[in-house]
């Protein structure tokens, strides 16, 4: 088997210019804002996913000051479904900052880019590589998942010892010239081909000297983190309706569901109000924990239990413009059909 770092960019760009993705949105009118938000997007989140909320969210915000200057609501409200929410409220913090420290743009250096908030170091690579077209290095799942097959490498990538070596090998790999183009080549190889459960090796421009290949079991790479027991929670979430309205409160900026809008949330041993009618529960899985959420119904204009700090009276037939968790805004969806048949 030979192998050398060359040949290995070579192989994958000459993979690319035939089979690599060049259409998608953030790829047309290319600058570093429209790449920074596609990757944060991206992260956790297929393209297909992303792909109408990257439409939304730039017709929305076409620049990095628009951004800035939107209220945290609007920027929630576009990010509405997508989860991991923090995604957003980083962005548009970021976005404020990159207005006050760097005139309304996106610094261009690798320590500047990692000092703003939810941007590490492989999305800051992305962004130089992709965006600036200088050279970079980034090492998301994907290219993680490609380079533990192609070189065998063991050990768990969390650990710092072994993400160190990735790190090292991904930047030994990383070509001086065409850099974007490798930079998208090695997503596309991860997400198209190298998958983490059916890898399609018989079309892969480095098969030859990929050595999980040769061993005769790619999935065996990257070593799988062991899976904690993920627990269960409860909350009650008590939904007060007068009419076509109902109560909704804004989170803290912190925590699940963090500046997002929900209903009052009762301790799930709480003891209800006599007239309160129990709505379907219904589970909704975090990343770290499942919710199991046990909706209320109180037609009552008196708000019981909640201060009124951070709260409002939203119209079920008219929705604003606000952020809200996607199992919340079903709810809102399905209450507000049910005010309709009532
Ligand atoms: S040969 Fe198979 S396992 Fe190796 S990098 Fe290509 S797709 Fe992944």
């Amino acid at each position: 088997m030979t192998f050398s770092n060359a040949k290995f960019s070579d192989a994958v760009l000459a993979w690319f210019d035939h089979a690599g993705r060049k259409h998608l949105p953030w790829q047309q009118a290319v600058t570093p804002y429209r790449v920074w938000v596609s990757e944060i997007m991206l992260q956790q989140t297929q393209v297909s996913t992303v792909l109408p909320y990257f439409q939304r969210f730039m017709a929305s915000f076409p620049t990095l000051a628009d951004l800035a200057r939107a209220p945290i609501d609007e920027v929630l409200h576009h990010w509405t479904g997508l989860g991991y929410y923090a995604r957003g409220r980083n962005l548009h913090k970021a976005a404020q900052l990159s207005c006050e420290r760097y005139a309304g743009a996106l610094p261009d250096t690798l320590d500047a880019l990692m000092a703003l908030p939810g941007i590490g170091r492989s999305t800051a690579g992305a962004i130089l590589a992709l965006g600036f077209g200088q050279r970079a290095v980034i090492l998301d799942g994907n290219v993680k998942r490609v380079l533990a097959r192609h070189q065998a490498l063991a050990g768990d990538p969390a650990k710092a010892a072994v993400s160190k070596a990735f790190w090292a090998l991904a930047n030994a790999l990383t070509p001086t010239q065409r850099c974007a183009d490798y930079t998208q080549a090695m997503m596309d190889l991860g997400a198209t081909l190298c998958t983490r459960s059916k890898p399609a090796c018989s079309r892969c421009p480095v098969q030859t000297s990929c050595m999980a290949y040769a061993q005769g079991e790619p999935t065996r790479y990257p070593e799988k983190q062991r899976k904690q027991a993920v627990p269960t929670r409860e909350a009650i979430l008590m939904i007060h309706r007068q009419h076509d309205q109902v109560w909704m409160q804004q989170r803290p900026s912190t925590g699940i569901w963090g500046g997002l809008w929900s209903f009052p949330e009762w301790p799930a041993d709480a003891e209800l109000p006599e007239q309160a009618e129990p709505l379907p529960a219904f589970m909704h899985v975090f990343s770290h924990f499942r919710l199991h959420i046990r909706p209320v119904l109180f037609s009552s204009r008196a708000v019981l239990g909640v201060s009124d700090a951070n709260g409002r009276w939203v119209t079920l037939s008219d929705l604003p413009a606000l952020g809200f968790p996607a199992p919340i805004y079903s709810l809102l969806q399905r209450l507000g059909a049910r005010q309709e048949v009532c």
